[in-house]
């Protein structure tokens, strides 16, 4: 193998020595040389004139359904998805049939991965033995096995001694605990964010507090055990004060949230749309614009997809009863670009740093930068690309998306994962 040569870029690297025009080189699965101008030598070619490089995109929080979930996505199929998305390292949750509670499914999910993944898999180990919440799952084999953190994702952790435990154990053995929050007493059988649309359409509501307050428990938590605790998916207005108020208390906090939490509303839920339902459920413009906010001063430090791919039969059913959950792998970096760059909330490089940096960082990985010696991980995209997302044109099984047909600028390009061209010109070619 010669190796690739991606020509004339202008390269994005918020943690690399190395910004501006430039040209990269690719060999043996790491980034040989960065330079304004490298000769040919026999590489592939690639003319990334009009392009942005920018180091390939982490997503530490998706579903890729394997094992027992394959007819909602595989292996095979969710890390082409991720690659087409522009993401070269993804970290997948636990609730999987079995669920990632032992040592035997993460070996599982990393061979696989190893045989028939396009990007590089990071399993997620359960928090709970089989997600129950109430015995701990062995942590230490699990850490062991690989597995890059542990959640309950899915479901949350509810009983709080549990929770307290294992966030003890959890800075014993070092490894980070990612929480789902989400008070099952206060969701109550709610199936929409409540207020003016889950009124107007009869559906029973869900109060944000139900988020709220589990996050504020774990921060509590984490500040009583001098520990760290990540918050999964965060949606809400108040959510995002308690991180903001954590973090200035010195609290290890970390947090992320998903586009669809800065690009859309609960009134995307309007004709009973339930590739608009989703856990936690999408809120109101007041959230949206405290969720913007919270990216752009550091209080929520990742973007991730949560990408939840369901068959079409969960999704073609009464909303009451439908599956939760956004085909999100190939849309996330279209609308991060449309909704935040566009509109001036983040730059590119800060955008660039909530979506490869901060969650390379967050899981204790190397990634997220582009230099000599480095992993071969690189997204080239198309800055001024206006497109409407196509989600049957999804290489993803599910193609449960509300933002189907919707505008966005912003295309992922080319992908290079691992050092391998995983995606070209937009389709995948491994
Ligand atoms: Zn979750």
């Amino acid at each position: 193998m010669n190796g690739l040569l991606i020509k004339n870029a202008l390269i994005v690297n918020p943690k690399g020595k190395y910004k501006g025009a430039g040209d990269i080189l690719v060999r043996g699965g790491v980034i040989a040389r960065i330079a304004p101008s490298i000769e040919s030598n026999g590489e592939t070619v690639i003319d990334a004139s009009g392009l942005t490089a920018l180091p390939g995109l982490v997503d530490m929080h998706c579903h890729l359904r394997e094992p027992g979930f394959e007819y909602k996505e595989t292996i095979a199929t969710g890390t082409r998805a991720a690659a087409r998305g522009g993401f070269t390292t993804v970290a997948c949750m636990p609730n999987t049939d079995p669920p990632a509670d032992t040592p035997s499914v993460i070996t599982f999910i990393r061979k696989k991965a190893a045989e028939e993944g396009a990007v590089r898999v990071l399993p997620v180990g359960c928090i709970t033995r089989e997600q129950k919440g109430k015995e701990l799952a062995e942590m230490g084999a699990l850490r062991a096995a690989g597995a890059v953190a542990l959640s309950d994702d899915g479901m949350p952790v509810a009983d709080s001694h549990v929770m307290h435990m294992a966030l003890r154990y959890a800075r014993s053995f070092g490894i980070l605990l990612i929480s789902h929050c989400e008070d099952p007493g206060l969701v109550n059988g709610g199936v929409m964010n409540e207020g003016y649309w889950s009124t107007l359409l009869g559906l029973k509501p869900i109060t944000r507090a139900a988020e709220e307050v589990m996050v504020a428990r774990e921060t509590l938590l984490a500040q009583a055990l001098d520990t760290r605790v990540h918050i999964a998916h965060v949606s809400t207005e108040g959510a995002c004060a308690v991180i903001r108020s954590a973090k200035a208390r010195g609290v290890k906090v970390t947090a992320e949230t998903c586009p669809h939490y800065f690009s859309a509303t609960d009134a995307f839920v309007d004709g009973f749309d339930t590739n608009a339902k989703v856990n936690p459920p999408l809120r109101t413009d007041a959230d949206v614009a405290a969720v913007k906010a919270a990216l752009k001063d550091g209080t929520l430090d990742c973007i991730a997809t949560d990408h939840a791919p369901h068959h079409i039969d969960q999704k073609a059913v009464e909303f009451d009863v439908a599956a939760n959950g956004i085909s999100g792998f190939e849309t996330a970096f279209s609308l991060a670009y449309t909704n935040l760059v566009k509109t001036g909330v983040l730059t590119l490089d800060q955008l660039v740093t909530r979506m490869a940096c901060n969650p390379a960082a967050v899981l204790g990985i190397d990634g997220g930068v582009l230099m000599e010696g480095g992993r071969a991980d690189i997204v080239l995209v198309n800055e001024n690309e206006n497109y409407a997302i196509d989600a049957s044109g999804f290489v993803s099984k599910g193609k449960n998306s509300p933002f189907d047909g919707t505008e966005v600028t912003g295309r992922v390009v080319h992908t290079i994962a691992g050092g391998r061209l995983a995606v070209e010109a937009g389709r995948v070619v491994i």
